[in-house]
């Protein structure tokens, strides 16, 4: 079993945006998302941006931007083309497990067509929820696409070995998920947007719209789970996917 790192694209925000120690200043984080090549099927974590977003006509591009934020990708940042690079036909992935419903997390679905997304109940909730949905930004034009949908609570062995399993980090959004990876590349606890940033597990600075005491509850849990050799994959660290990634991205 492998797992790779991939990004889709970067945000253009504050730092203090990313709950990072630097203020107003402008920078760059990263979108990621990752694939678990298992011999009993490819698991994606996350799938990143729609295709379309990358667009300057694009709606959900231009509200953000009217908020003075930006996102940038280019046509190889995206998921299918990421697979692709890997050998891996994105019509043969057979889970998604989505950490969330945001449109960063789950806007590239309409490119993973046959998997079955594994989302925290509550999350799927808050998704058809009305009221819920607007409150924390879960549009679901990107995720209501149709896919068989595993509604899991609480932890959840994807392959039944122990090696992939998802960890309830409620908060960022009401169902957040983060997910363990442990394989011959290490222990990895692919945090999400649980926390941001290495930085905002010291600041605790979190979005506004997310609850904060659920926030912390969680982050303290997922940081009690360390082991000597943990590596903590935060959601959009810019530090940990420059010259030195974290995690290959490419077989080749
Ligand atoms: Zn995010």
């Amino acid at each position: 079993m492998r797992l790779f790192g991939c990004v889709c694209g970067q945000f253009h925000t504050t730092a203090d945006a990313m709950g990072m120690k630097a203020g107003a200043a402008r920078i760059a984080a990263p979108v990621p998302f990752y694939v678990i090549d298992h011999p009993d099927g490819v698991a994606l974590f996350d799938c990143g941006l729609h295709a379309d977003v990358g667009n300057a006509d694009d709606p959900y591009r231009q509200a953000l931007q009217s908020q003075g934020q930006d996102v940038t990708f280019g046509p190889e940042d995206i998921v299918a083309r990421h697979l692709e690079r890997l050998d891996i036909d994105p019509g043969r992935v057979r889970w998604i497990v989505l950490s969330h419903l945001h449109f960063d997390h789950a806007g590239g679905l309409h490119q993973v067509p046959n998997a079955t997304l594994v989302v925290q109940k509550k999350e799927w909730e808050a998704g058809a929820d009305r009221e819920t949905a607007a409150r924390y930004f879960l549009p679901r034009r990107y995720f209501d696409l149709g896919h068989q949908v595993l509604q899991v609570e609480g932890e959840h062995d994807l392959f039944g070995d122990a090696s992939v399993v998802t960890i309830p980090s409620f908060g960022h959004t009401p169902g957040h998920q983060s997910l363990r990876v442990k394989n011959a590349q290490g222990d990895h606890i692919l945090v999400g947007d649980a926390c941001y940033t290495c930085e905002a597990a010291e600041t605790r600075n979190f979005p506004d719209f997310a609850d904060h005491a659920a926030m912390n509850r969680s982050l303290d849990g997922l940081l009690a789970r360390r082991e000597a050799d943990t590596v903590m994959v935060f959601g959009h660290d810019p530090g940990q996917w420059g010259e030195k990634p974290v995690l290959p991205s490419m077989r080749h």
